[in-house]
């Protein structure tokens, strides 16, 4: 008999990371990573940065796409975990009700209460978003769920039929029926859709994850009001925004809302074991739990275990203790203050928007006569590319982790660990200019690496950056 030995498995095997997921996983995914020079191997990894084999830090910008909040490996939340495994306490005994269980969803209701005083628990931003869809058609016996053109929900059924953004609803129909979309920032669209009287719930984010975009400030707050007029539930999807992402513990806080239900789930999990709740007014919770025999109406084999409430009291702790909500609204007026000082020297640079650490720079034609056909050329190939040759150099070159924030745009959106000082945003900012600089460069590597994509791209007779994770 052989002994287990992770760490020696780990030790002997890292390297092969590509190898094995080309043979038994996303080979699809493989290839993108592999074309966008992305196929790193990262060894460790501490707060707000990863490192390679040979110890060379990379700056996480993207944050696991806002799972690591209060940055990588935290001790806090480690020794939560090392907590739970000493005592060895009883797990997932179903027929009863844990205490670890009980005080996550005091500790999120006394975040979001009064009103809202009731909490369902479970695994994935996907799934509280299809718990969320449940309790609104169960509560208001409606069948009709409206959400926002853009969104990006999650891609289970339920939540995919209200996913509009990007090619993620290809292949996949027919959709939930009942579920549609209202023009972005349209309020005449929304009531148009409200009045049926049909519909059980409006759900938005309140930065959009896909693009970053939100709404004019009298959107949200009328929107609500429309909801109540019309009898339909008003649910806030902070799974990217909650605990602080957005300078504020939720993103609705910035309008001072008062939705009817609020979903949550990355940052909850402190990068360690998936954790996702589900919190809202204790009638709309009782409209699946009902009577007696319908107690485990609406439950997951897995939702209330020990180490993911571990993990969520401890972030919630360590997001308060490290004033990371605070952090997050100063850092962020800090980098996009200087990423559009930036604007007077790259006039490829439109617009640079957000909400504390959860921001977006979008890109329109240079005015430069050369470089206006250089973008023209790479967009008539690709709509989707010109960012990933932003992206790229920025890992390549100065090994800083982002991403490309849509399909078919011209942004890349940055999400950094709530955690960063002058150092990181110094050193963003200086690799920025610097890729920016060299686009500059016509002819020059970056747009020769442009048209290199393109050129794989058509080789697989689809566009590469369609596939590109956003
Ligand atoms: N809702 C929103 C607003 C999201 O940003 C995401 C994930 N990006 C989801 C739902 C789905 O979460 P998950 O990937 O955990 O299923």
């Amino acid at each position: 008999m052989s002994e287990f030995d992770l760490k020696d498995t780990i030790l002997t095997r890292l390297g092969e990371n590509y190898d094995l997921h080309d043979k038994y996983i996303n080979r699809t995914l493989v290839k993108v990573q592999r074309t966008i020079g992305f196929d790193k191997i990262y060894a460790r990894a501490e707060g707000a940065y990863l490192y390679d084999l040979d110890g060379k830090d990379y700056l996480d910008f993207l944050s696991g796409y806002s799972v690591f909040n209060i940055g990588r490996n935290h001790p806090t939340i480690q020794k939560a975990i090392r907590d739970v495994l000493e005592l060895d306490l009883p797990n997932m005994v179903q027929m009863d009700c844990s205490v670890l269980s009980g005080l996550l969803a005091e500790a999120l209701v006394k975040k979001l209460g009064p009103s809202r005083d009731a909490c369902f628990l479970c695994n994935s931003g996907t799934e509280a978003v299809e718990g969320a869809l449940k309790f609104a058609r169960a509560s208001t016996q409606r069948p009709g769920i409206l959400a926002q053109e853009g969104s990006y929900h999650g891609l289970s059924f339920g939540a995919l039929s209200i996913t509009h953004s990007g090619n993620f609803r290809e292949a996949f129909g027919p959709f939930l029926p009942g579920a549609d979309f209202v023009k972005f920032g349209d309020l005449a669209d929304l009531e148009k859709k409200l009045k049926s009287r049909q519909i059980a719930a409006f759900i938005f984010e309140p930065v959009q994850g896909k693009g970053v975009k939100y709404p004019s400030d009298d959107y949200f707050p009328a929107a609500q009001e429309l909801c109540r007029k019309y009898g339909t539930l008003f649910i806030s999807d902070e799974v990217q925004t909650a605990l602080g992402r957005t300078g504020k513990w939720f993103g609705f806080q910035h309008w001072n809302l008062d939705p009817d239900i609020v979903t949550m789930a990355k940052a909850l999990s402190g990068g360690y074991v998936p954790c996702a709740a589900i919190v809202m007014r204790r009638p709309i919770y009782q409209g699946i739990f009902s009577r007696l025999d319908r107690c485990v109406a609406h439950s997951t084999t897995f939702g209330r275990n020990n180490l993911a409430m571990a993990c969520g009291l401890a972030s919630l702790h360590v997001t308060e203790n490290e004033h990371l909500v605070e952090n997050a609204a100063l850092r962020g007026e800090q980098l996009m203050s200087r990423l559009r000082d930036l604007q007077e020297k790259h006039d490829v640079i439109s617009e640079v928007r957000g909400k504390g650490l959860m921001i977006a720079i979008e890109f329109k034609e240079p005015r430069s006569l050369k470089l206006k056909l250089a973008w023209k050329a790479i967009h008539a190939m690709d709509k989707g590319l010109f960012p990933q040759m932003i992206v790229t150099p920025l890992l390549q070159k100065h090994r800083i982790l982002t991403q490309v924030a849509a399909h078919n745009s011209d942004i890349v959106k940055i999400l950094p660990p709530l955690i960063i000082g002058e150092k990181e945003i110094n050193r963003f900012v200086t690799a920025f200019d610097d890729v920016l600089s060299d686009l500059g460069k016509f002819p020059g590597p970056l747009w020769d690496f442009g048209q290199n994509l393109v050129k794989a791209a058509l080789s697989q007779k689809k566009s590469l950056a369609e596939s590109v994770p956003a």
